[in-house]
C-alpha cells in the first residue's frame, strides 16, 4: 500500500512537533525517518498509527484519507522500542494475541503463527515464555507479532536500539530480509544514520518537525542540500572561504588564506560571496600524481584500523584546524610530522552560503 502525507502538521501546545510534513511512499518500500532527538520522528509514526489526530493536514493510505479513522481500523503492525511483550506468556501466546482480538478462527491462527514465527526464524522457541529469550530474540518475536496481523503498513521505532552493537548489525541484514519476504510497505525510526544508510530504499530527513531532505541513501550523503543534512549523514570536514571566481558553469574558486580551491557547481556564484566548502574524509586522496585542490600536508596524527586509516592532516593554509582525511585499504603506517601530498576532487566538494559568516 502506498502512503501519502499532505502538509501534517501536528503541535503540542505552541511547539510543532511536525510542521507541513508531505512525503509519498510507494508501495513494499522501506522508508526511513531519520534525525537528532526531539526532531519528530515518533510524533510522525504517532501519527501514521492513528494514536494523534493531525492539527493540519491530511495522511493518505492509498487513496483513502485517514484522519478520521480510528487506529484499530487502520491495520498498522507495529514494533516498539521496548517490544511491549508480554514476558509471563509464550512466544506463540504473545504473536497469537493480536490474531485472537480480531477473532481468527483457530486453524487459521495456528497457521499464521507458524508462518510469521518461520519468517523471524523462532519456530523452535515457540513455547518458551518471553523473560527467557535474549534481546536480539524477543526483537524478533516482537517482529512476528507486528506481521502476523498482515498488516497494510509496518511502523517501526528505533527497533535496534536496545541490542548490543553486533547483534544491531546481523539485526540489519534480517529487518531488511524479512521487509523482503512480506513485501509490506514500512516506516522505520532511528537517529542512526550507518542504520538508515544501509538498510533505507528512501530516507527523510527531520530538522525541528520539518523534512529537510528526502531522498535515496546515497543521495542524501553525496548530494545533500543543506550543511544540515550533510553534517548529520556522515564526518565532513568544513572550510570557511569566499567566492574568488564566480564559475564557469562547471568550477567556482573560493579562497581560503593562501590556497584556491576548484569546486563543481553548476550555478554561478558572485564574487564576494562567504562560503562554507565540505567535503568528507574519504575523498582526501592520497595520491602523488598533481590534481585538482591538491597541496602538501603535515601529518598530525594517524589512527591504523587495519581497512582503513585515519589521519589528522595539517595543511600550510588552515593552520589551526586539523583536515580529517580517511584510506581505505592503506598501505601502510603514516608517521606522524611527515608531509604528504594530498588532493580532494572538486566533484566531491560541497558548497554552500555561508550565513553565520
Ligand atoms: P527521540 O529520538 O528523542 O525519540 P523524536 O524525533 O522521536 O525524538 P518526538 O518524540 O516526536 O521526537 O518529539 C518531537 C517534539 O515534540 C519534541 O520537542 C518533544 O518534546 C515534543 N513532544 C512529543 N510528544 C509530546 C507530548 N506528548 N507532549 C508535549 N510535547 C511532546
Amino acid at each position: 500500500m502506498k502512503v501519502r502525507l499532505e502538509k501534517v502538521s501536528k503541535f503540542f501546545g505552541k511547539t510543532a512537533a511536525v510542521k507541513e510534513v508531505s512525503l509519498e511512499v510507494a508501495e513494499g518500500e522501506l522508508f526511513f525517518l531519520l534525525g537528532p532527538s526531539g526532531c519528530g520522528k515518533t510524533t510522525l509514526l504517532r501519527l501514521l498509527a492513528g494514536f494523534y489526530k493531525p492539527d493540519a493536514g491530511q495522511i493518505y493510505f492509498g487513496n483513502q484519507p485517514m484522519n478520521a479513522v480510528a487506529p484499530e481500523h487502520r491495520n498498522c503492525g507495529m514494533v516498539f522500542q521496548n517490544y511491549a511483550l508480554w514476558p509471563h506468556m509464550t512466544v506463540e501466546g504473545n504473536v497469537a494475541y493480536g490474531l485472537e482480538v480480531r477473532k481468527v478462527k483457530q486453524e487459521e491462527k495456528q497457521a499464521r503463527v507458524r508462518e510469521a514465527l518461520e519468517i523471524v526464524k523462532m519456530s523452535e522457541y515457540a513455547q518458551r515464555p518471553i523473560n527467557q529469550l535474549s534481546g536480539g530474540q524477543q526483537q524478533r518475536v516482537a517482529l512476528a507479532r507486528a506481521i502476523v496481523i498482515r498488516p497494510a503498513l509496518l511502523l517501526l521505532d528505533e527497533p535496534l536500539s536496545n541490542l548490543d552493537a553486533r547483534l544491531r548489525l546481523s539485526m540489519r541484514n534480517e529487518i531488511r530480509r524479512i521487509h523482503s519476504q512480506t513485501g509490506i510497505t514500512t516506516f522505520y525510526v532511528t537517529h542512526d544514520q550507518s542504520e538508515a544508510l544501509s538498510m533505507a530504499d528512501h530516507i527523510a530527513i527531520l530538522n525541528h518537525g520539518e523534512v529537510e531532505q528526502a531522498g535515496k541513501p546515497a543521495e542524501l550523503y553525496c548530494k545533500p542540500n543543506s550543511p544540515f543534512t550533510a553534517d548529520f549523514m556522515g564526518e565532513i570536514n568544513w572550510i570557511d572561504a569566499v567566492v574568488e571566481e564566480p564559475g564557469d558553469g562547471r568550477r567556482v574558486a573560493v579562497r581560503s588564506g593562501q590556497f584556491l580551491w576548484r569546486v563543481a557547481s553548476p550555478a554561478p556564484w558572485a564574487r564576494g560571496t562567504k562560503v562554507r566548502i565540505g567535503f568528507r574524509p574519504e575523498a582526501v586522496s592520497f595520491a602523488n600524481a598533481p590534481a585538482e585542490n591538491s597541496f602538501t600536508a603535515t601529518i598530525l596524527e594517524s589512527f591504523y584500523l587495519g581497512a582503513q586509516q585515519e589521519t589528522l592532516l595539517k595543511a600550510p593554509f588552515l593552520p589551526n584546524q586539523p583536515i580529517r582525511a580517511l584510506e581505505i585499504n592503506p598501505g601502510k603506517n603514516s608517521a606522524e610530522g611527515k608531509n604528504r601530498t594530498v588532493s580532494i576532487d572538486a566533484e566531491q566538494i560541497l558548497i554552500f552560503e555561508n550565513s553565520s559568516g
